[in-house]
């Protein structure tokens, strides 16, 4: 893909990390591991460095970032932590779990992160390379998935050349295959401690027990979790437990497919793999996908939610 930056993909050792918290504090874009998938990082106090973000991605201006933090103490610079949120914080920080709570007037962030609402989405990441940048910088850093709006997120870093090479600075290639696979649990946190799931993710509601706390309405303000997302550009079909010899199939457990989310059936495994398979998918010339039923437990949910979103045509 051309476009108007030079993107070169280089190693997530120190060299590598040193020259990212370069091109962020100048205002650059970073693509890099974080244990969800990869992000693409730009210092979110920076409205021209974060407009580059949205226009990297082609991504609507109404559907906010997630700002990451490097550890809970920040999250109070940028908004206010009632106890419930402190509390999920000190729990599951640095890991797979964003808060949304309500923006301080003060934190100097970007108008643009936050769409214009009133809140924030934080996190604090527990991925090694995001912590090092994050510390190398000692900025807060945008970082929403790092691929072009609505195609299948990135968990390597020749999925975030796919469709980003050309329109950001730099990639680090952290290796590995992101470990999680799937992005974040999205939790808002209302100042009288109300918890209400915007997003399903690797933490389940099933690994939240003290969320006794009244479920509320579903939001206006979940912006972003469009119906069609995840998209690999040709039909996918959900619960296939017949397929043609034109699918492409991704299989799990008993069914086994082109490619395969878990053969043991698990489903931290097959979350791990759902990106990697669904970009495999979009790149073979069979014309459509078919995905084996995946049980709707535990990080399932959040498996078949993506998965909902992959098999929706864009408007
Ligand atoms: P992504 O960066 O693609 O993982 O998407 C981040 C998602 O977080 C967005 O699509 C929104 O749905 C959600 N989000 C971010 N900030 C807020 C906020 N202030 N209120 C509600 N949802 C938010
Ligand atoms: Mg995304």
């Amino acid at each position: 893909m051309s476009g108007n930056y030079a993107t070169e993909t280089v190693p997530a050792e120190a060299a590598g990390i040193a020259r990212a918290a370069e091109v962020l504090r100048r205002g650059g874009l970073v693509a890099l591991p974080t244990e969800t998938v990869y992000g693409l990082a730009a210092r979110a106090d920076s409205e021209a460095a974060v407009r580059r973000v949205y226009a990297a991605k082609g991504r609507p201006g109404f559907n906010p970032l997630i700002v990451h933090l490097q550890n809970v103490g920040e999250a109070a610079r940028y908004a206010h932590m009632p106890p419930a949120a402190l509390e999920l914080a000190e729990r599951f920080w640095p890991g797979p779990l964003t808060l949304v709570v309500r923006r301080r007037d003060d934190a100097g962030l970007a108008p643009s992160v936050t769409a214009g609402l009133a809140t924030v989405a934080l996190r604090v990441p527990a991925h090694p390379v995001m912590q090092a940048v994050l510390a190398a910088t000692d900025l807060p850093l945008a970082a929403p998935s790092a691929n072009r709006s609505g195609f299948v997120s990135p968990t390597t870093a020749p999925h975030v050349e796919a469709t980003l090479a050309g329109r950001i600075d730099l990639i680090l290639d952290g290796g590995q295959p992101c470990a999680r696979g799937i992005e974040s649990t999205i939790l808002a946190v209302r100042d009288n401690g109300a918890i209400e799931e915007l997003r399903p993710g690797p933490i389940s509601l099933d690994d939240l027990p003290a969320l006794a706390a009244p479920r509320m309405e579903r939001p206006i303000e979940a912006p972003g979790q469009l119906a069609s997302h995840y998209a690999p550009g040709k039909p996918v079909r959900l619960n296939a437990t017949k397929v043609a010899p034109d699918d492409f199939v991704i299989g799990f457990g008993a069914v086994a497919g082109d490619c395969t989310l878990s053969k043991s059936g698990d489903l931290a495994e097959a979350a791990a793999r759902l990106y990697a398979c669904l970009h495999l998918g979009a790149a073979s010339d069979k014309p459509r996908i078919a995905v084996a039923p995946i049980p709707d437990c535990g990080i399932g949910a959040a498996i078949n939610d993506r998965l909902r979103r992959a098999a929706t045509a864009p408007d």
